[in-house]
């Protein structure tokens, strides 16, 4: 079996009197899409911000790619190759789509950003950036600034500027939330093809996206992992039917 990439060790956090997380173990393997599902207040914002750096677990560990990240920082964790999408749209909006991946390609090659017009001629990185906008679909978007992008588009904008960073790993929390159908759709088939690029570890709500892309299910409730399996077992598992698929409880 092929190791994992990421590995997240007997995690606990708490705050106050919550449990937010609670002795969490997941592990995210190359090639995959692991979705984690849960209710709202579950704790899988939280788990997503321990393994990303922002927040730092009160006990357990956070290994990735063969090494124990859970003392580093945010930065130093995106620099080996996580890359955290979707929680905060960052994108600058008044740049252009293009520029915008360069100025995501800029900061793969970790340069210091301090002549704006000179960088966006630099040819190494338009064709890092066009690469990526190709790749999600908005190559033909690239003068477009941002802020006239669809909501669907500036998703398919924010992966863009994660693969100019050669990312190892992908974090998504809830990358469906606010799109129509259309949108879901078109961002559930790119999502589809990022695999092969880097593994998933995919915090979604829609349940026609999660039975659709995951290779595994972890069910999160009250900061417990309570089931984790294939698609088919998770859709059979009575506690998490219970739980969460919103099985009809007996009439009253
Ligand atoms: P989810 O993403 O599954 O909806 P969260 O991880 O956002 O859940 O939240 C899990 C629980 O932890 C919730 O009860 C939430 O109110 C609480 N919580 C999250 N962040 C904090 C914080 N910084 N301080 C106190 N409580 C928090
Ligand atoms: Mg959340």
């Amino acid at each position: 079996m092929t190791e994992p990439i990421l590995d997240i060790r007997g995690i606990s956090k708490r705050f106050g009197a919550l449990a937010a997380s609670d002795d969490i173990s997941l592990d995210l393997r190359p090639g995959e899409i692991h979705a984690l599902i849960g209710p709202n207040g579950a704790g899988k914002s939280t788990l997503i911000q321990q393994i990303a750096g922002g927040l730092r677990p009160d006990s357990g560990a956070v290994w990735f790619d063969g090494e124990d990240v859970t003392a580093l920082s945010t930065a130093a964790r995106a620099r080996r190759g996580m890359a955290r999408t979707f929680q905060i749209s960052a994108l600058p909006m008044d740049y252009t789509v293009l520029q915008n991946a360069v100025l995501g390609a800029l900061g793969a090659r970790g340069g210091v950003f301090r002549f704006f017009r000179p960088v966006m001629r630099d040819a190494a990185l338009q064709a890092r950036a066009r690469a990526a906008l190709e790749e999600v679909g908005l190559a033909d978007f690239e003068a477009v600034r941002a802020s006239e992008l669809s909501h669907g588009q500036r998703r398919q904008l924010e992966v863009a500027v994660a693969l100019t960073l050669s990312p190892r790993i992908f974090l998504m929390d809830e990358p469906m939330a606010g799109l129509g159908s259309e949108g879901s759709a078109r961002l559930t088939r790119l999502l589809g093809t990022l695999r092969q690029r880097a593994p998933i570890l995919l915090v979604e709500h829609d349940m026609d996206a999660v039975f659709a892309l995951a290779d595994r299910i972890s069910v999160l409730v009250y900061g417990r992992i309570i089931a984790s399996g294939s698609v088919e077992e998770i859709r059979r598992d009575p506690q998490v039917r219970r739980a969460y698929l919103g099985e009809e409880a007996p009439a009253a």
